[in-house]
């Protein structure tokens, strides 16, 4: 519900602010690598200041989003395999021949994962007075969501609380690269990406999110396209907001009881009822009433 359909504004947002201030109100050319939401963010927020945007996609990008890119008034080249790719091409091909040039990365920056933080902190705000909170939910693509989390947790909400509450970070099998470098115990590179969560299709997160998720209150959770797709076709039907697969799976984990079993092992249902969880909605633009009807076609009968 924040401009640019996902909560992606609030880190390159940051990123851009700090950008245009330094620069003095020289002209900036902003040049984006994104699988689509970061690039609205940024052609969004270009379009608002009056600076001009490039914003690179890779081919698994749709074209409903490539049009709304186009509609934000940003230059949209699609090419490359994958997003390392598509950002690979913008910093030798575009950024090398533009003296304003400033680069916008995905998710790989200190200034964009403060600007995450402010997710979860005016959430902490909201529900201070009610006794905080004991989870948060969210989904890791590069994990600049992550990391504004797990940082604000860190410095704002720990030394609150006895315990600190839990993280889910939630990935779809076939974008599962965090997941994977858990597992193998060191910071991989996926061969392919396979899911239809393409907001998620990171081959490799960041250094800090693979870091951050071993600390002890972080899970990793995976669960599968159909998983994340029924619980967009639910949220619409019970909530009427559509979200996109990469938002969906973290609200799977409720509709599948994930989240129960992770949280709640032990508890007494009354305990359970007063436990209180954040899930971070965290929307997309991939997403129409057409593509939630092809969702509910292709997977009711699976989940
Ligand atoms: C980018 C994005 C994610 C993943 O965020 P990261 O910070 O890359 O981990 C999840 N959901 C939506 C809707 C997104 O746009």
């Amino acid at each position: 519900m924040q401009p640019s359909g996902s909560f992606k504004i609030r880190g390159i947002g940051n990123l851009m602010k700090t950008a245009i201030r330094r620069n003095k109100g020289e002209p900036i050319h902003f040049y984006c690598s994104s699988g689509g939401n970061a690039g609205l963010a940024c052609a969004t927020v270009a379009r608002m200041v009056g600076h001009e945007a490039t914003i690179v996609v890779p081919r698994s990008t749709s074209q409903l989003l490539v049009k709304k890119l186009k509609d934000e008034g940003a230059e949209v080249q699609q090419l490359g395999e994958d997003l390392a790719a598509a950002d690979l091409y913008l910093r030798k091909e575009l950024i090398g021949c533009d003296p304003n040039a400033f680069y916008v990365p995905p998710f790989d920056h200190p200034l964009i994962w403060a600007g995450q933080e402010t997710l979860l902190g005016e959430v902490e705000q909201q529900m201070a007075e009610r006794g905080g909170f004991d989870a948060v939910v969210c989904s890791v693509g590069g994990g600049s969501m992550l990391i504004g989390i797990q940082q604000t947790i860190k410095k704002k909400v720990a030394s609150t609380r006895e315990k600190a509450p839990l993280v889910l970070a939630v990935e779809t099998r076939g974008a599962e690269s965090l997941n994977a470098s858990l597992l193998a115990g060191r910071h991989i590179t996926l061969d392919k990406i396979t899911s239809i969560a393409t907001s998620l299709g990171v081959s490799k997160v960041a250094e800090r999110a693979y870091r951050l998720a071993q600390e002890p209150n972080v899970r990793s959770v995976v669960l599968s396209d159909a998983e994340a797709a029924m619980a967009c076709v639910r949220f619409a039907d019970e909530e009427r907001i559509l979200v996109e697969t990469s938002c969906g799976v973290s609200l799977a984990t409720v509709y599948n009881g994930v989240l129960k079993k992770l949280l709640g092992a032990g508890m007494s249902e009354e305990d359970w009822s007063r436990t209180r969880v954040v899930i971070s909605v965290c929307g997309g633009s991939d997403v129409s009433p057409e593509r939630i009807k092809e969702y509910r076609k292709r997977y009711g009968e699976e989940v």
